[in-house]
């Protein structure tokens, strides 16, 4: 095993549900590990829409996508959870003495107590981008996303795409790579207008190069890519290449959620509405993938499932623990906690 983990909770997502669930299970002792598929926290809310604003999250009357995943962060904070990213969890398994063993598809274990599945709409699953015999390639030389920044030390780096993973990756391998070059089809892109600016400027230095168009062959041999075709406004050109990372978006798959065993109502968890526990005890499930009956895939939703579930697994983790309620407003205890006296 590359990584083996022991905690209390494992979360799997880090959708705003998983995140505030930290929070809620923090309150009461209880430490977290979360587990993306994504590189980075947010879910759908930092994936599909992070300049767009949320106008129904209780007491912020507009907060954008990003915006609200950066305040969850602040406020998961004190609790330090663990976050593994670019990870998918692929299997459940019951321990003999009744905690759950999570294997993510890295090799990562991890033995928690409880697990929360805040899965959202299911595995973000990368675009396959339209050229030919690209599965071939796939995993060898072909990545995308960005596992072990090591995999890409010394090699000729080209990356695909217009949006935020695409310049992330550009600048971030640019000091490791034996060559980067970004291609994107527009001279115009879609990510942090800080981050354009910087590539244009390593651009200017010589230390990128930046094609307009679109890859239309690539070249090289059981799997080992060598050099790519880039068809652009000026016609066709080679570049060198052994690794490239084509960001084309996500979509959302169910995926594993599906095979673990848990009553499903279509493609649902379906759990009940005191613990938000599911089939499988100990086993809860909040945000959008879960069903009960009058469910709205809101983010409120999700916030309330998150306290209430807290609630259960603390019974679960420490049997023995007296729950007392309390509010964070004049909770010594509480406040303690929160690092705010
Ligand atoms: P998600 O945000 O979907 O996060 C789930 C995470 O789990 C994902 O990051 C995924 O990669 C990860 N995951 C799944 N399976 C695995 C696995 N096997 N292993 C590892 N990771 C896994 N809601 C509102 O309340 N108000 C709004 O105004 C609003 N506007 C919206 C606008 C748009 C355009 C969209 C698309 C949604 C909107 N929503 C809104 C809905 C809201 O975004 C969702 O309700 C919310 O994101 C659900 O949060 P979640 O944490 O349950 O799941």
């Amino acid at each position: 095993l590359s990584n083996f983990v022991e905690t209390d909770v494992v979360i799997i997502g880090a959708g705003p549900c998983g995140l505030f669930a930290v929070f809620e299970l923090g309150l009461l002792d209880l430490k977290c590990h979360l587990i993306d598929i994504l590189d980075r926290p947010g879910g759908q809310c930092a994936e599909l829409y992070p300049e767009k604003p949320i106008y129904d999250i209780p007491g912020l009357p507009e907060v954008s996508g990003q915006g609200l995943v950066d305040n969850l962060l602040k406020q998961i904070e004190p609790f330090a959870p663990e976050f593994h990213f670019g990870e998918m969890v692929t299997e459940i398994e019951r321990t003999e003495d009744g905690a759950f063993r999570v294997r993510t598809d890295t090799g990562t274990a991890l033995l928690a107590k409880v697990v929360v599945i805040a899965a959202g709409g299911g595995s973000f699953q990368p675009k396959r981008p339209p050229i030919a015999g690209i599965e071939n390639y796939e995993q060898k030389s072909v990545f995308y996303s960005v596992r072990r920044m090591e995999d890409f030390r010394d090699h000729h780096l080209v990356v695909v795409g217009g949006g935020d993973s695409a310049l992330d990756w550009t600048l971030n391998l640019q000091p490791l790579a034996k060559s980067v070059t970004l291609i994107h089809r527009r001279p115009e892109f879609r990510a942090a207008p800080d981050s354009v600016n910087k590539m244009f400027s390593l651009q200017e230095r010589g230390e990128i190069l930046f094609e307009q168009g679109q890859v239309s062959a690539l070249k090289g041999e059981n799997g080992h890519l060598e050099s790519i075709t880039v068809k652009g406004p000026n016609g066709e050109v080679d570049i060198a290449c052994t690794r490239l990372l084509p960001f084309f978006g996500l979509t959302m798959k169910l995926g594993p959620v599906a095979e673990w065993g848990l009553n499903l109502e279509e493609n649902l968890v379906t759990v009940d509405t005191e613990k938000f526990q599911t089939s499988e005890p100990g086993i809860f499930a909040i945000g959008d993938i879960n069903y009960y009956p009058g469910k709205l895939k809101l983010i409120l939703s999700g916030f309330h499932e998150a306290a209430l579930m807290a609630q259960a697994a603390k019974r679960i983790v420490n049997p023995d623990a007296r729950v007392v309620f309390q509010y964070t407003t004049s909770s010594s205890s509480l406040q303690k906690k929160l690092g705010v006296i």
